[in-house]
């Protein structure tokens, strides 16, 4: 069934492709509501956790997410970089996530990553899920616990200790690359002791990669501030070798989607703001038809859009569920 013949109201597990500042053209497999997460990080580019849980359930349904992957894979003109697990929360809260990437890898030779925060990691079932992966992306903003809480503003039952621990034993039984993210916010976790505090943390991990990032879409906070290019440099020098700081802009070529934009445009946004020339990108259309788009859909109320750092991030409007029927 082609994507834009689906019944109205079917959920969309599958978006993209989405630009990427560091997977490239990224193609996006949501296994969990808006917005289902263990934590709530002051940073999120998804606002506040509306469902914080560390309950693991079957959320999406893996035929009918397969199924989806392969429509969208045959509509696009090349194959995406990556099918990133990532999107409305924290997927590894998705307990069908294993079976579910060891189908993607029996259905596609394209590599599979997870985003996950790692919160559950120190469960050996989770552990085992993610081995079929090929990039494991976990982040650690906080080297103790209290900074953590301010931080990620974890579910009440999530221990900083266990969480470092199940990161450790995640490295000695996956083959796979880990990229480890640390996102630094201004005046939380950017003091120099601090860093260095979380470098010895890191190496306790051993991560292949260590990716520095700061806010650069709207977070959920507006006291969530962005540390500005020297002072990322600083961070990653005080960190070490292994650190690279994550490009503001993604530069993935793009991928036209044969389909119907405007939905495909909706169901990014569901996942993340984006600017207009993200979107550009991301769907191989230019620019000019692009706003174009996007003004017939904040005409409908379908999309709103938020000023952050001079730059406008278009994001769902009220009537954008109501009048597409996303499902979500
Ligand atoms: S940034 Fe990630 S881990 Fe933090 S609240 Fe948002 S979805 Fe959850």
């Amino acid at each position: 069934m082609n994507p834009s013949t689906q019944p109205a109201c079917s959920p969309s597990y599958v978006f993209g492709p989405v630009p990427s500042r560091r997977l490239g053209r990224s193609l996006g497999i949501d296994l969990v509501p808006l917005k289902t997460c263990t934590y709530d990080c002051i940073y999120c580019q998804l606002g506040r956790t509306t469902h914080q849980t560390v309950e693991r359930k079957p959320y999406a349904p893996g035929e009918v997410v397969i199924r989806q992957l392969q429509e969208k894979l045959s509509t696009l003109s090349a194959p995406p970089d990556f099918i990133t697990f990532s999107g409305s929360g924290e997927p590894t809260l998705n307990s069908r996530i294993g079976a579910i990437i060891e189908e993607v890898n029996r259905l596609t030779p394209v590599p599979v990553a997870v985003l996950t925060n790692g919160s559950l990691l120190h469960l050996e079932a989770v552990r085992e899920a993610l081995l079929g992966a090929d990039v494991v992306i976990p982040s650690m903003d906080a080297a103790h616990p209290s900074l953590f809480r301010l931080i990620n503003r974890p579910h009440h039952s999530l221990d900083f200790s266990q969480i470092l621990e199940g990161l450790k034993k995640f490295r000695k039984e996956y083959v796979g690359k880990i990229w480890l993210e640390v996102m630094l916010c201004r005046g939380f976790n950017d003091e120099d002791q601090h860093i260095e505090r979380l470098r010895e943390g890191i190496e306790k991990i051993g991560p292949n990669r260590i990716h520095l990032n700061t806010v650069v879409r709207p977070p959920a906070e507006e006291f969530a501030y962005p540390l500005s290019k020297e002072q990322l440099e600083k961070a990653a020098h005080l960190l070490g070798g292994k650190a690279e700081i994550l490009p503001a802009e993604c530069h993935a070529s793009a991928a036209r989607v044969y389909g119907e934009i405007d939905r495909e445009v909706l169901l990014l946004l569901e996942r993340r703001p984006c600017s207009l020339e993200d979107l550009s990108r991301a769907f191989g259309v230019a620019e000019k038809d692009m706003a174009a788009s996007l003004r017939k859909l904040r005409d409908k109320g379908a999309v709103g859009y938020e000023v952050y750092n001079r730059t406008i991030f278009y994001k769902p409007g009220k009537k954008s569920e109501k009048n597409l029927s996303l499902g979500r």
